[in-house]
């Protein structure tokens, strides 16, 4: 059986390793990953988002990593922060977050700070936009040169997020994705899906189709009138995306109609 649970565990650069919970869906894609971070040779590791309340994840994550030094949470949403405080309470491990309301036995993150655990240099970049409270976190060399990045749900590994409104808004989104385009071509470690080849690379696809839905919108608001209601512009505009996540495709429509009114 542990054997199994040490299975899930997929190493993805030298120093950060997956476990992949078993949560799949329309939201949470495959299910959420929860990384895993030690330099090699290091016996502490530092666990970035837990995931959802579930006692074989726990068990697997706990058995995986010896000792846990510390415990990131990227952004509040349930799918990434719930397992944090029992985790916590099995480990003694501090919860770490930007609001902190999620944060347990150690106060909240604090934007471009440098967090120092499991031997590694961590760097801490406010990312608001998918949620008010959303982070990422850059690895760094000995040298503090920036070598990857987990990006929760500000990048997801496949499609494209969801800006939670109204806790989410997408002035800061975007501002948050011409702040990671100017970090290069980094190993993109995210939330939900596969990890990315480059940083760079995503976040140019990411503004460009914000770009686009924020045209469709305006085209849609032209044929619909001005007073067209979100559901509708919904139907018009993610006519193309399954109906299952239509409430999601709301907020974001949401989003986008403050951005465009603000
Ligand atoms: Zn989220």
């Amino acid at each position: 059986m542990t054997g199994l649970l040490y299975e899930q565990v997929r190493r993805v650069t030298p120093e950060a390793s997956v476990l992949l919970q078993r949560n799949p869906g329309p939201m949470t894609l495959d299910g959420t990953n929860t990384w895993l971070l030690r330099a090699p040779g290091e016996g502490t590791a530092i666990v970035v988002d837990p995931g959802e309340t579930d006692d074989e994840h726990q068990a697997a994550l706990v058995g995986t990593a010896d000792s846990i030094a510390l415990v990131l949470v990227t952004h509040r949403h349930r799918d990434h922060s719930e397992a944090a405080p029992a985790l916590h309470d099995a480990t003694g491990a501090p919860v770490r977050a930007l609001d902190p309301e999620h944060c347990r036995g150690a106060g909240p993150l604090v934007n471009g700070e440098l967090i120092d655990a499991g031997g590694l240099r961590t760097r801490v970049l406010a990312t608001p936009g998918h949620t008010s409270d959303s982070v990422c976190f850059v690895l760094e060399s000995a040298e503090g040169v920036p070598t990857a990045i987990l990006t929760g749900d500000t990048i997801l590994g496949r499609g494209t997020t969801v800006v939670a409104h109204p806790d989410g808004a997408l002035g800061p989104y975007l501002a948050s994705l011409r702040t990671l385009h100017a970090l290069g071509a980094l190993a993109v470690l995210p939330g939900h899906g596969p990890d990315l080849p480059s940083l760079a690379v995503v976040t140019e696809e990411y503004l460009a189709h914000r770009e686009e839905r924020l045209r469709q919108i305006r085209d849609a608001l032209v044929r619909m009138g001005p007073d067209a209601t979100a559901r509708q512009i919904v139907e018009d505009v993610y006519a193309d995306v399954d109906e299952s996540v239509w409430w999601a495709a709301e907020l974001s429509v949401r989003a986008q109609l403050d951005y465009l009114r603000g």
